[in-house]
Order: structure tokens, then sequence, then C-alpha cells
């Protein structure tokens, strides 16, 4: 299973912010990786909230991203809000 994908609502992913790592906050320049949540942070509505601010996004918000960085340091199937590999 290749787990959740975290989410960013419409306020946080506005315009170019839906870009930036939501781990460091740098720009990807379009070259980030989908970030991931874990079964535990996603299951259930954890998945339609925000990973930034924890609002609702379901409908209006759009994939969170991570950028190359720290997609080699926490690595793309891991939870991006806990650490945990998010396919255990
Ligand atoms: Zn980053
Ligand atoms: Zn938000
Ligand atoms: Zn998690």
């Amino acid at each position: 299973m290749p787990g959740i994908l975290a989410r960013l609502c419409s306020t946080c992913g506005m315009g170019s912010r839906a870009d930036k790592c939501v781990k460091c906050g740098k720009q990807t320049f379009e070259r980030g990786t989908f970030a991931h949540l874990c079964f535990s942070c996603g299951h259930g509505s954890g998945k339609n909230h925000c990973v930034k601010c924890g609002k609702l996004a379901t409908g209006t918000g759009m994939n969170a991203v991570i950028c190359t960085h720290c997609d080699l340091t926490i690595k793309p199937d891991h939870c991006v809000k806990c650490g945990k590999q998010s396919n255990s």
C-alpha cells in the first residue's frame, strides 16, 4: 500500500505555497515529491485535514509536497507528521 497522501487546505496551498516543502518550507520548483501520511495519522478524517494548520481540506485542498532534500532524509513513504513508515 502506497500510503495516504498528505493534504494542504486552500489557504496553505495558495499560489506558490502549494509548491513549498511541508517539512522545511523550501520552494520545490515543482520537483517535490508528494508527502504521505502513515495509517494512524491518515485514518478516518485525518487525511482530510491540512498537514500544516489542521483545517479541514476536503474538496478545496491540494497534495502536500516535500523537497528533494527532505525526500532523502525522511523518505517519501514515511509519514510527514510522525515519521513512521506509511505502509506499515
Ligand atoms: Zn524540505
Ligand atoms: Zn492549512
Ligand atoms: Zn504518522
